[in-house]
């Protein structure tokens, strides 16, 4: 029997197996909930994060193996099990960020052994994902036919990029919801920065025991 505190997020977009799967892994003492597709994913385990994630690989929207390799990168401490039926055997397809393979329609007994097998999950406090993000810094960028402006915003969180309009705020730092994954993103604008004047710059070679400041200038 598992310890009734180890979660459990089950990620399949096939309703049913969410479901048997789910009834199964509940009744035996997991703590389970489950989401449809990888964006999904990313929105419960940052509500909060599971000892073990289980996922399928094939799945519309974003795919197990973006999420896989995603949860390796921004959770690693997520005892990660792909799951599919496109993969028979039971060692983890090349390339796919995980710690096991369930091949689906296996019997839920070599489910089970797999979860058993797992390392046993470390407490971790706190469990929930820093709130504080550092943000992230973009390049201006171009402008539409009608003036207004974009920025082309990378989510930290899917790895997707979207556009995102920058409006007439001046605020350096600024918020933006993923499209993608609904994480709330951090980010600033880079203001944009000019060489100093050639006289300027044939003045600090010329004179090299004048300390020439090195933070880059910025004029607005
Ligand atoms: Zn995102």
């Amino acid at each position: 029997m598992p310890e009734t505190h180890t979660s459990l997020l089950i990620v399949d977009d096939e309703p049913s197996v969410r479901a048997s799967m789910s009834q199964v892994l509940s009744a035996i003492g997991y703590q389970v909930r489950s989401a449809e597709d990888g964006f999904s994913a990313l929105a419960e385990i940052r509500k909060e994060v599971p000892d073990i994630l289980l996922s399928d690989l094939v799945m519309a929207g974003m795919s197990g193996h973006e999420l896989l390799s995603v949860v390796r990168r921004r959770f690693p401490t997520v005892q990660v099990i792909a799951m599919s039926g496109a993969f028979s055997g039971d060692e983890v397809p090349s390339g796919v960020a995980a710690d096991a393979f369930y091949q689906k329609g296996s019997s839920v007994g070599s489910l089970l052994k797999l979860l058993a097998g797992l390392p046993r999950a470390k407490r971790r406090v706190p469990r929930r994902p820093a709130a504080a993000v550092t943000p992230i810094w973009i390049q201006r960028g171009g402008s539409a036919s009608d003036g207004e402006t974009w920025v082309t915003i990378a989510c930290p969180e899917c790895l997707r990029t979207f556009p995102q309009p920058t409006g007439s705020s001046i605020n350096l730092l600024r918020q933006a919801d993923c499209i993608y994954c609904h994480s709330l993103i951090s980010y600033g604008i880079v203001p944009p920065a000019k060489r100093p004047p050639v006289s300027a710059l044939q003045r600090a070679r010329g004179e090299e025991k004048l300390q020439v400041a090195s933070q880059p200038q910025f004029y607005y």
